[in-house]
This record gives structure tokens, sequence and C-alpha cells, in this order.
């Protein structure tokens, strides 16, 4: 799905990244799948991976996220992207909780 159009239009799209942030973010590869290869990760949302500084997310199970909490689906794929930039980042669950991600 989506490929790199997708990708890097959600990566300028991304307005609430700050400035000094943004030359982070775009050093960062973004994968669009519908679902985690991991049979663990089957309801993950998305994922980040350091060694491979690669952001993934999961559309399709953003997308039934969605549909049965009555959430926006761009806006989601939005809060998922900055989830995993926080992870990147070095925040934890937690501290990405309290900021609403
Ligand atoms: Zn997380």
């Amino acid at each position: 799905m989506g490929g790199a159009t997708g990708a890097s239009r959600l990566q300028s799209r991304a307005d609430s990244i700050p400035d000094e942030l943004r030359p982070e973010a775009l050093a960062l590869s973004i994968d669009l799948c519908e679902r985690s290869a991991d049979p663990d990760q089957q309801d993950w949302l998305g994922s980040y991976s350091r060694s491979a500084q690669l952001i993934e997310l999961y559309l399709k199970v953003i997308h039934e996220y969605c549909v049965e909490n009555s959430v926006n689906f761009q806006r989601q794929i939005e809060i998922t992207y900055l989830h995993e930039l926080g992870h990147h980042l070095g925040l934890g669950e937690q501290a990405l909780l309290d900021r609403g991600l």
C-alpha cells in the first residue's frame, strides 16, 4: 500500500513536529503495511526499529481501530506516526501517553 509518496506526504504533514526535530524525522524511513509480519504484534498500530531507522505503520489495523473507536483515520495515522517518532527520540510508552500519543 501507499509507498514513498504517501509516506513523504505524511512526513511533511506532521506539522506538530518542532522545527529542530524535523531533520531527525526526515532521516527515518516509513513503511506503510497492512499489518505487522510478527505474529505477536498483530494488534499493533505501528512500530519503530532503531537498528533499521524505520517506522512501520499498519494501516489495516489502524483502520480497524478507528472503526471500533469512532476515530478519524487520517488523524490516527498521524498520531501513530508521532508515537513511533517519539520512541525514536527516546520517549517511553507512558511519556507518549502523557502527550496524548
Ligand atoms: Zn509505543
